[in-house]
Formats: structure tokens, C-alpha cells, sequence
């Protein structure tokens, strides 16, 4: 399997309906590259990936499905619930829509909750859960972000799970164990990891202004990757896209995009701007 590079915009609670129009107009009018050129590349190195010999170690097997993804980026983006199905509409097609939330199981009871099956049900094929505003706003704990997880994968939905250290955590040298916890509390539940995007977002990057450098980010992607390695499989290490999340823009996105285990962005405040164009360039 590919990892294709993957660019998310994080709406969060922002715009009206007629701002919306304009950012999907923006979006719906971006040049960005051919699907059709990755897919020349991908047949091209495919055999190697398939016949390389299981016991391959992570690096040379990591650096084939990088070689893969030059071209192209995946592009979701997940306004608030109340546009969805107007974004869905209205978005090219070549471009995906996400929730930023689900319940964690099957809906009923449970007032201001929208359930997976409900974004199902109205053709919305990817969710964001556990993102930092809810863990630490809405109390969401490691358990809970993964019963939700496993879940929503359950009926189908594709998840971009996001984990990620506070300030305070990341200073008193305890950044791995924190996200290492967090995602241990999702393969706990998951066994299927092909439609998991793990989403790196230090929580003191997060609308701050205040982004990881390359090599922060780089060294955490490593060992997370490490950690799917020897806790989860070592296919699910090489083909699980991990993109990095907090202060990401137009002008910093090129030298992130270049770390061999950054595969793509979890993107706020950014975009909501045309920028966010020059970020879903940021692969090529
Ligand atoms: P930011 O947000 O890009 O505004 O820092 C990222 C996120 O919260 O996903």
C-alpha cells in the first residue's frame, strides 16, 4: 500500500454559510496535481513493495512508500456539521469531506450527538475524533477517543485520529509516553489500521502561531512509527499515514512536508484561507 500524501482542513467551529461558498469556490477552482501521474509511479514500484521479504527493516520498506507519493495529496476537509452536506454538495470531487466528531457507539438518547451512522447515512466518509479541543475542553479520555475510533471504523468511516503532548508534558521530557498512551488506547480496540490517518498535533502548536520545527516533528512521526511497529505490525508501521497538525501555513509547510515521516497535514486556521492551496501543494 501507497502512503499517499494526505492534507485535512480543520474547519473547527468557524464561518457562515456564505463563507463557506467562497472557501469551497477557492478550493473548487485550485490547480493541484494529476491523480493519473502518482498512479504511473505507484505500478512502477509496487512489485518491490509486495515482493520485499517481510523481515525488510522499517527503513528501506518506509523508504519505498515515500518514494510512492510524490504526486498528488489526498484532500479532505470538514466543515461544522450544519455545512456538511452543503460542502459535500457543492465540492469537487476529487476532494473528500470530514465530520469533526462522532458518538461513540449507536445513536439514541443522547442529545447534541451526532452518530456515525448518521454521517454514513448521509455519504460523509471520514471523521475526525480526539482532536486536543475536545480531550481537554470536553474531557475525552485516551479510552474514550478509542472506543470511538474503533467504532466509527466499525461501520465503514475512515478516522483521523489525532494524539498530541502539551506544553507542559513536552517540558518535562514525557512527549513519546503521552502520545505513545494515547495510541495504544486505540490499537487496544483497532485491528484494522488501512483507514486510520494518525494525526500528530502538539497541543502547544495548535493555534498558537508556535509550530514544531521539522525536526521535532520528524523525531516524534519516527517513533510513532517505531511504536506501530513493535506494538501493532510491521505493515501497519510502513503503510499508516502520520501527518503533523498545529500552526501549519503556507510558508512553513514545505520544509515539514520534507521530513520522510511527515505524509501530509492536519490543518486550522490556516485552512480557511487560500493558502491552504499552497499547503496541498506542499508534497510535490
Ligand atoms: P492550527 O490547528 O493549524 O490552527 O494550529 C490545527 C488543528 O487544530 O487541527
Amino acid at each position: 500500500m501507497v502512503r499517499k500524501f494526505f492534507v485535512g482542513g480543520n474547519w473547527k467551529c468557524n464561518g457562515t454559510a456564505e463563507e463557506v461558498k467562497k472557501i469551497v469556490t477557492v478550493l473548487n477552482e485550485a490547480e493541484v496535481p494529476s491523480e493519473d501521474v502518482e498512479f504511473g509511479i505507484v505500478i512502477l514500484f509496487e512489485p518491490h513493495v509486495t515482493a520485499c521479504n517481510p523481515s525488510c527493516d522499517l527503513g528501506s520498506l518506509n523508504l519505498m512508500h515515500r518514494l510512492l507519493f510524490f504526486f498528488g495529496s489526498e484532500v479532505v476537509v470538514s466543515p461544522p456539521f450544519v455545512f456538511l452536506p452543503m460542502v459535500k454538495g457543492l465540492l469537487r470531487p476529487d476532494f473528500q469531506v470530514a465530520a469533526q466528531n462522532c458518538w461513540v457507539r449507536r445513536g439514541g438518547a443522547f442529545t447534541g450527538e451526532i452518530s456515525a451512522e448518521m454521517l454514513l447515512n448521509v455519504g460523509i466518509p471520514w471523521v475526525i475524533l480526539g482532536h486536543s479541543e475536545r480531550r481537554s475542553l470536553l474531557n475525552e479520555s485516551n479510552e474514550f477517543v478509542g472506543d470511538k475510533v474503533a467504532y466509527a471504523l466499525s461501520l465503514g468511516l475512515k478516522v483521523i485520529a489525532c494524539i498530541g503532548e502539551t506544553l507542559q508534558q513536552r517540558e518535562s521530557g514525557s512527549t513519546m509516553a503521552v502520545v505513545a498512551a494515547q495510541t495504544k488506547a486505540i490499537a487496544a480496540k483497532v485491528s484494522y489500521w488501512d483507514n486510520v490517518v494518525l494525526a500528530y498535533e502538539p497541543v502547544w502548536a495548535i493555534g498558537t502561531g508556535k509550530v514544531a520545527t521539522p525536526v521535532q516533528a520528524q523525531e516524534v512521526h519516527l517513533e510513532l512509527r517505531k511504536w506501530l511497529h513493535d506494538n501493532v505490525g510491521a505493515e501497519v508501521a510502513v503503510s499508516t499515514r502520520i501527518i503533523y497538525g498545529g500552526s501549519v501555513t503556507g510558508a512553513n509547510c514545505k520544509e515539514l512536508a520534507g521530513q520522510p515521516d511527515v505524509d501530509g497535514f492536519l490543518v486550522g486556521g490556516a485552512s480557511l484561507k487560500p493558502e491552504f492551496i499552497d499547503i496541498i501543494k506542499s508534497a510535490t
